[in-house]
């Protein structure tokens, strides 16, 4: 239990409209209020965390004026607005719920929390859900503007490691297609971090230790490397969709590790023709899957319209399609022996924390970052090179049947220990929450 004397000390967290942003935000809270902290989640209308999954905490709502996030959205711009939209608002809720001493912690894209802060004249700290090995990248990529190498003109380039940032090649650079202008803008807002007090960065030391030494001597300010959140929180489900349990009872019928998981995340999307490649890979690959395909995420279709003929006779009882799933469960089931994933930084850990090796099919941002990590330095996934039906099938084929598969196995599973580890007395995410604690505590004195 946590020390009720910190009761009175009191956590306003920031949260993000963002799934994969949203979640560890609330497995932070959670965390923080098992040491003894109160809570308050400050939310937007959009994609609002529903607050019977979390009683302990309250919650305080701000009017967005966004009715989605959808995968034309500019980032840059959306982040923007959303963050003009609510920075007054916060600053009101913030004052009307009149608590005594209050730190803010806010997530990175809702960085309006740390110019709040200053207002009030109160402490900050930034919640970062990527991975740590992504920022070295995403911080080069002015010099690489700069310097013309990108947006990337040449596609021959994109296999070319880059110099200065090993293990990355052009194709794992988040934005390498984007403007220069657009560069320029994005960076404006989100980097250098503002002026918070702190880093909380969702990571573990063993996993990326050396991203994290490069960070620590660029911020310059304490980070907590304190993750994997998915395994510390106590958190009922957080997820924006209702989650789809009929899955358990099916998995429950399946051999051990014999089904490959798919999931593209909150904002992936595919056309009709990727569709058909990736039912088809996984028909041909003869294992048995469960497949989340998220409403809407078909371009043009409200949910799976668009699968094949064929496609569900051919794959009756071994095969499964839902829109959302308990994936923290699934990844856990006796039954998952892969992971087909789009590599955002919250599957990647979930899948780590249970010892799944991935195939990885990054689509935006830090995914292809991850993707590399897993791939080709944690050696627990497999690079899906193309979504074509037979390079997937054999894909699949290679994680769940092969030696090579095996070994990955054996690598996720000693991942896996490594992570309890980290987490157990003495371990360096236990020692790292221990320290944050201190370190909030102390500017209350
Ligand atoms: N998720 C889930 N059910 C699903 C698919 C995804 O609960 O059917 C959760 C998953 O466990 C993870 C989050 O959604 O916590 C996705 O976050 P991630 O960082 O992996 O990717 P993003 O959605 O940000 O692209």
């Amino acid at each position: 239990m946590g020390d009720e004397r910190y009761r009175c000390k009191h956590l306003v967290l920031v949260a993000s409209p963002f799934q994969g942003h949203m979640t560890p935000m609330l497995q932070l809270g959670s965390v923080l209020h098992a040491k003894g902290f109160s809570i308050t989640i400050v939310h937007t209308k959009l994609n609002s965390p529903d607050p019977s999954n979390h009683p302990e905490f309250e919650f305080l709502p701000l009017f967005d004026n966004f009715v989605a996030i959808d995968a034309s959205t500019n980032f840059t711009k959306f982040v923007e607005v959303l963050n003009e939209n609510c920075k007054l608002q916060l600053q009101q809720r913030i004052q009307e719920a009149n608590h005594k001493k209050i730190t803010i912690i806010y997530d990175n894209t809702m960085y309006s929390g740390e110019e709040v802060a200053r207002n009030l004249n109160v402490p900050s700290i930034v919640l970062r859900s990527c991975s740590a090995s992504y920022m070295p990248a995403f911080l080069a990529l002015p010099k690489l503007h700069s310097e013309g190498q990108l947006p990337i003109q040449d596609s021959m380039l994109q296999k070319l490691l880059i110099p200065d940032l090993y293990p990355l090649r052009y194709k794992d650079l988040p934005f390498n297609n984007t403007s220069t202008q657009e560069i320029t803008e994005m960076l404006a807002l989100t980097n250098p971090i503002r002026n918070p007090s702190a880093i909380i960065w969702n990571t573990m030391e063993f996993l990326e230790n050396s991203a994290l030494t490069k960070l620590q001597q660029y911020y310059k300010i304490p980070i907590f490397a304190i993750g994997p959140l998915n395994e510390t929180a106590r958190c009922p489900t957080t997820s924006f969709l209702n989650e789809d349990t009929s899955c358990i009872s099916w998995l429950d019928k399946q051999a051990p590790r014999s089904v490959v998981y798919v999931s593209l995340g909150s904002l992936a999307t595919m056309d009709k023709k990727e569709l058909t490649e990736a039912a088809w890979g996984l028909a041909n690959s003869k294992q048995p899957f469960l497949w989340v395909v998220r409403p809407g995420s078909v371009n043009g279709s409200e949910w799976i319209e668009f699968l094949p003929d064929g496609f569900a006779e051919e794959v009756e009882g071994r095969g499964l399609v839902l829109k959302w799933v308990p994936q923290k469960q699934v990844l856990a089931h006796f039954a998952v022996g892969g992971f087909w994933s789009h590599c955002g930084w919250n599957s990647s850990l979930e899948s780590i924390s249970q010892g799944v090796p991935m195939i990885c099919w990054p689509f935006l941002g830090d995914q292809y970052v991850n993707s590399r990590y897993l791939t080709y330095v944690w050696l627990v996934g497999l690079e899906l090179e193309h979504l074509e039906r037979r390079v997937i099938a054999t894909a699949i084929r290679r994680l769940m049947v092969d030696d090579e598969g095996k070994e990955m196995r054996k690598r996720a599973n000693d991942m896996k220990e490594k992570a309890k580890n980290s987490l157990c007395n003495g371990g360096s995410s236990f020692n790292s929450l221990n320290n944050l604690v201190e370190f909030i505590l102390a500017d209350y004195n």
